[in-house]
């Protein structure tokens, strides 16, 4: 390896090392995710310019997706226009692509909001958690007692697919 080579790997590495001391300072994970970070698991199903989709990190349902803003916000007070509009268009996306894919009978959508709420992460991110029949409640479910029963490499390919189909 020449000495040019050699110093490139050398800045690499330590950038490398740098963003992971910065990640265990408390890194935010979904502007990592946002910002495409190689070293997260791919778990993005779509995104546009303002926002990303994701399954859910710990999903208690086939189809339990995220939309979260590219941006650092954490209350639904701090989107502007552009991103209400986009957020409207992703919401209704969403949830005709988990209708076309799972056919569930109902959906529960919402946010935690501040230390209170139970949020594990503050960037704001919206919970779709569609439900089928004869399910426990949906505080079974906030509180992270289900058990996955699709495997989250299938689950991401079927709805990628899906929402490549429904945004164009
Ligand atoms: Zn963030």
């Amino acid at each position: 390896m020449s000495d040019r080579r050699r110093n490139l790997f050398a800045v690499g590495k330590t950038a490398y090392v740098k963003r992971l001391e910065n990640r265990a300072e408390g890194e935010c994970i979904l502007c990592a995710i946002a910002d495409g970070e190689s070293e997260i698991p791919q778990l993005d199903v779509a995104r546009s310019d303002l926002f990303v989709i994701t399954l859910n990190l710990y999903p208690y349902n086939p189809g339990h997706i995220m939309l979260f803003p590219a941006r650092h916000v954490e209350d639904v007070r701090d989107y502007n226009d552009a991103e209400w509009s986009e957020f409207r268009r992703l919401e209704d996306a969403a949830l005709d692509v988990l209708t076309e894919v799972y056919e569930p009978k109902g959906f529960n959508i919402g946010y935690n909001i501040g230390p209170a709420s139970g949020a594990s992460i503050p960037h704001l991110h919206l919970h779709i958690v569609p439900r089928y029949p004869n399910e426990v409640g949906v505080m079974d479910i906030l509180s992270g007692s289900r058990v996955i029963v699709e495997d989250p490499n299938i689950t991401r390919e079927r709805l990628s697919d899906a929402f490549a189909r429904r945004l164009g």
